[in-house]
């Protein structure tokens, strides 16, 4: 007869929770038909949180808002036993039992039933009586028989649901792919892809790290959900941080708890913020790891195997996006920079046939001028006149001069150049106006410099354009350092002065033609050492300056 009851109960509840997919629903109507079955008053689903190892109620009838709360620890009370022991426990009267915790004051009997999957246990359920004595060994049997049956649909549940969320997180992984791969701006790039992780992998903080161009330390390049604090965090050497590793071994690495290991560099900063558990998975683009992409959660939390897989394709596809617009970059810049030069070199070309065009003019307005021989008495305002007029001819010259050798300094005449003889011979010429500036000249000339092959009048006007320069930035006088040494595969030389200085502003434009700070200069003398050095001589140019400070030019001519 029993046997019968059974069946029916079975096939009835069997009905019904296959009705749903849903998990909570399927425990709802697990719950309720064994309730029912039982005859019971309450009765409870307790499910094992995989993180806290604690036993949760996930679904309850009968019990008030305060016994639902109530988490057991594996092994406390009558649930806590089960769950322990996996075995069955019926409780004719729960006054005579210390294992009882009590959820209920009028509760006098009990039977609970272990929940187990493929021989693991998953959880427990239970059902309660006001009666003493309310249960008999074959609701016993009934109940385990109906857990067995119900641990398969929870599994089943949570498989579809676990399918389900994968789904969803795929769709979603494949719009931000698309997102983030049309976009070419860097920045951009890096804020979509953190916060995009962050959505994706439900993560409270997401950080984005990239290697420098040294490949020995990870620069903290984009942050989703953090304070502002953490946003400083210094960088990380690769060879010795927990991220760090992510990179050497190109794999993914998580920490249940970052805010109690040691390896982890920022404790503090994770407490103070609250982040748990973290999944760090490396950045590859083909054979290149070129940083990496940190989630944190806010809880503590296990990353599945799909969440590592869902990490690491973002991480690769944000990698790919990245290479692209850093190569995006450079080509605009190498396009910029060709179009400065073609820029110059017309500039150059034109300016030489205006300074030709006005040479003569001004040589025959000169001739004029001074032929004129005009003299002006004592207090007439006329004698300031000619002298300004003069002062013009002079300037405008001047502008003339350097245009043609502007012009000129294309083609360079290579000959065997010995460079501390061309400093020496250049420091006669002006030691005088030097001196007269007040400026203290040092040399520091080394002896063993290897011959240059270099055009040695260009050298020459380089250099004077260098030292007078210096000359005028210490108007007040001060001290120039000329110093040559050997360097890498070549020369070093280089002009120190303890002038003004400039702004960053300045440098960066400061071989462009026609740009002058002062009122007699031509802005043509940098734009002119600059062909020399680099163009005809195939040297570079260093600039170190600070405003108030001074200035070090420092040229490096290949040998
Ligand atoms: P110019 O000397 O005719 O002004 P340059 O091309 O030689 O033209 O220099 C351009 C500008 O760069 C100068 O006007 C000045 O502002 C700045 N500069 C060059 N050398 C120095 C230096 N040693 N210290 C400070 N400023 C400098
Ligand atoms: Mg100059």
């Amino acid at each position: 007869m029993p046997k019968l009851r059974h069946y029916e109960v079975l096939a009835r509840v069997s009905g019904v929770i296959n009705s749903s997919l849903e998990p909570k629903r399927v425990l709802d109507l697990v719950l309720h038909e064994a309730v029912a079955a039982m005859n019971a008053t309450s009765g409870s689903i307790v499910l094992i949180d995989p993180h806290t190892q604690l036993l949760e109620i996930e679904a309850a009838t009968g019990l008030n808002k305060e016994a639902r709360q109530l988490k057991l620890a594996i092994g406390r009370g009558v649930t806590g036993w089960v769950a322990k022991n996996g075995q069955p426990l019926r409780i004719p009267d729960v006054t005579a039992d210390f294992r009882y915790v009590s959820v209920r004051k009028d509760v006098r009997s009990e039977l609970a039933v272990p929940l187990i999957l493929e021989g693991q246990l998953i959880g427990v359920l239970n059902v309660d009586s006001t009666r003493k004595n309310a249960f008999s060994a074959d609701d016993e049997e009934l109940l385990v028989a109906l857990g067995n049956h119900a641990a398969k649909v929870i599994h089943n549940s949570w498989l579809h649901e676990a399918v389900a969320h994968n789904l969803q997180r795929l769709e979603a992984l494949f719009q931000v792919a698309q997102s983030i791969i049309s976009s070419l701006n860097l920045e951009d790039i890096l804020q979509r892809v953190t916060a995009d992780a962050c959505r994706l992998m439900g993560s409270k903080v997401c950080s984005l790290m990239l290697l420098n161009a040294e490949r020995d330390r990870l620069e903290l390049r984009a942050c989703h959900g953090a304070s502002p604090d953490y946003l400083t965090k210094p960088a990380l050497p690769v060879s010795d941080s927990l991220i760090g590793g992510v990179l050497r071994r190109r794999k993914p690495v998580q920490v249940y708890n970052v805010q109690e290991h040691d390896a982890y560099r920022h404790i503090e900063l994770a407490r103070q913020d609250g982040l748990v558990s973290l999944l760090s998975v490396p950045m590859v683009v083909g054979e290149t790891t070129i940083g990496a992409v940190s989630v944190y959660s806010g809880a503590p939390y296990r990353y599945s195997t799909q969440d590592i897989h869902i990490l690491a394709t973002l991480a690769n596809l944000a990698a790919i996006a990245i290479t692209n617009a850093q190569l995006h970059e450079k080509v605009v810049r190498a396009e910029e920079q060709l179009r400065q030069t073609e820029r110059l070199s017309t500039l150059g070309l034109l300016a030489a046939e205006v300074a030709h065009e006005i040479r003569n003019p001004l040589t025959v307005m000169k001739m004029l001028f001074h032929s004129l021989d005009l003299k002006f008495t004592g207090n007439d305002p006329r004698a300031r006149d000619a002298e300004v007029v003069a002062e013009k001819m002079d300037h405008l010259n001047k502008i003339v001069d350097q245009l043609l050798g502007y012009a000129r300094s294309n083609e360079p005449r290579l000959e065997p150049v010995a460079l501390n003889r061309v400093v020496e011979d250049l420091l006669l010429l002006t030691r005088r106006k030097l001196q007269q500036q007040h400026i203290e000249l040092r040399t520091e000339l080394a002896a063993d410099l290897p011959e240059l092959r270099a055009d040695r009048g260009q050298l020459e006007q380089a250099c004077l354009n260098l030292i007078l320069n210096a000359a005028d930035a210490m108007p007040e006088g001060g001290m120039l350092t000329i110093a040559t040494k050997r360097h890498a595969a070549g020369i070093l030389l280089t002009f120190t002065d303890t002038g003004m200085g400039m702004t960053e502003e300045q440098q960066a434009r400061l071989f462009e033609p026609f740009l002058t700070t002062k009122v007699r200069g031509t802005g043509l003398g940098l734009a002119i050492v600059h062909r020399i050095i680099v163009d005809a001589h195939r040297g570079h140019i260093h600039v170190i300056s600070a405003p108030g400070k001074g200035t070090s030019m420092q040229i490096e001519l290949p040998v």
